[in-house]
């Protein structure tokens, strides 16, 4: 058994995010401003992304998105329940109703199948996720939303960087959110940004700063001038320079991140692929995931204990993981307000019953790696059915 416990998601920061958070630091700019600037502009750049706004976090661009968008209190917006609740939360702070329905049992992603026979005459949006850093069936979703008229808003807060069909995500006019927070691919710490349409992300950019119709910066420096006017009331969403700073080497690292989150995603695989107890997650062909998360299915009828006690099990053993998601329609809040039962999405709570995701960040090192494998084999053969 390793000596020491295997934390589940540490953050891969190093010396050049350090100096260059000291120079944000010694400079005389440290909230939004050049960094953020030149943060946006590298990160569109990469994406391929139409506009971007950097924001404060992930769920704010999803909150100023359906502002933007126009989502008011009396519409309903579809969003799948095996996410964060964050993609729920938003849509109650418009005061529209979030309408949670099922995921595919294979990649856990929104069903295209269960929003259609979700949709009403109040439907005004959805918000897929890409669950796990896998992209979407996109077409089948963009193919509902010109059948319907409805907006489409990618959750895409796992999916820094992931290809459907070759096409970057957030590289589209539709709006996507991504998140920078702390156990994310990239991390900014906490932070977000939103792309799409410039005119719609600039919009959001307004609603995200005060309703104030010009940068706050801008009004600082030499070219700029003292006044501005609010246009409505808006948020207080923005990115700060020492955010932006840490961001700015966070992408210039991300391909490498990416390399080793794949072999280790390989070696996991390899290493459970004979384990009838285990179910593995899938690629399937016309995606390349992000691979945010490594998130295993016990098959229980193999095994005599339950998901909670193979957690406690690996723990004892060392190793950290996670559960990636209480399934929002069994979130007290929600299960109360609309009456949801666990079995209203079967597949998202029967996945709930039997997940878990195991550590995947670039700091594994092959040993590492090594001992979640040999820890999992070992609660196997001890609790096999
Ligand atoms: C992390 C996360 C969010 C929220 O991101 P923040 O940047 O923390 O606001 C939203 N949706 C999903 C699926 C997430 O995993």
């Amino acid at each position: 058994m390793r000596p020491d416990f295997l934390s589940f998601s540490p953050p891969s920061l190093g010396d050049a995010e350090r100096a260059e958070v000291a120079d944000t630091l010694s400079s005389d700019w440290i909230t939004t401003g050049p960094k953020t600037k030149a943060f946006e502009a590298k990160l569109s750049a990469y994406l391929g992304a139409p506009g971007m706004v950097a924001l404060n976090s992930c769920t704010a661009g999803l909150h100023v998105g359906l502002v933007a968008l126009g989502i008011r209190p009396g519409d309903e917006v579809i969003v799948p329940s095996m996410t964060f609740a964050a993609t729920a939360n938003v849509v109650e702070h418009v005061g529209a109703r979030p309408v949670l329905v099922d995921v595919c049992p294979d990649t856990l992603n929104l069903d295209p199948e269960a929003a259609a026979r979700a949709i009403s005459p109040q439907t005004r949006a959805i918000i897929p996720v890409h669950y796990a850093g896998h992209p979407v069936d996109l077409d089948s979703v963009f193919a509902l939303a010109r059948e319907h008229e409805l907006e489409v808003m990618e959750d895409a807060a796992h999916a820094l960087p992931a290809r459907y069909k070759g096409t970057m995500v957030g590289s589209r006019s539709n709006l996507a959110a991504f998140s920078f927070y702390a156990t994310k691919n990239l991390t900014t710490i906490e932070g977000g940004c939103l792309t799409g349409d410039p005119e719609l992300v600039d919009k959001a950019r307004i609603i995200g700063h005060h309703g104030m119709n010009r940068d706050a910066w801008k009004r600082f420096d030499k070219s700029g001038s003292w006044y501005y006017e609010v246009v409505l009331p808006g948020f207080k969403y923005n990115m700060t320079d020492v955010q932006a700073a840490i961001g700015l080497h966070q992408l210039e690292r991300l391909a490498g991140f990416q390399w080793r989150r794949r072999e280790i995603v390989t070696a996991y695989s390899k290493g459970f692929g004979d384990l009838p107890a285990i179910q593995t997650p899938v690629e399937r062909p016309e995606v390349e995931s992000s691979w945010h998360l490594y998130v295993i299915r016990l098959r229980l009828e193999q095994l005599r204990i339950n998901r909670n006690t193979f957690i406690e099990e690996l723990k004892r053993r060392n190793i950290g993981t996670s559960v990636h998601y209480l399934p929002v329609h069994m979130h007290p809040f929600y299960r109360d307000k609309y009456g949801y039962k666990p079995g209203d999405c079967p597949v998202a709570s029967d996945a709930f019953s039997r997940m878990l995701t195991l550590p995947l960040h670039p700091g594994l090192s092959d040993r590492d790696v090594q001992d979640v494998v040999e820890a999992v084999r070992d609660v196997i053969a001890k609790f096999e059915a």
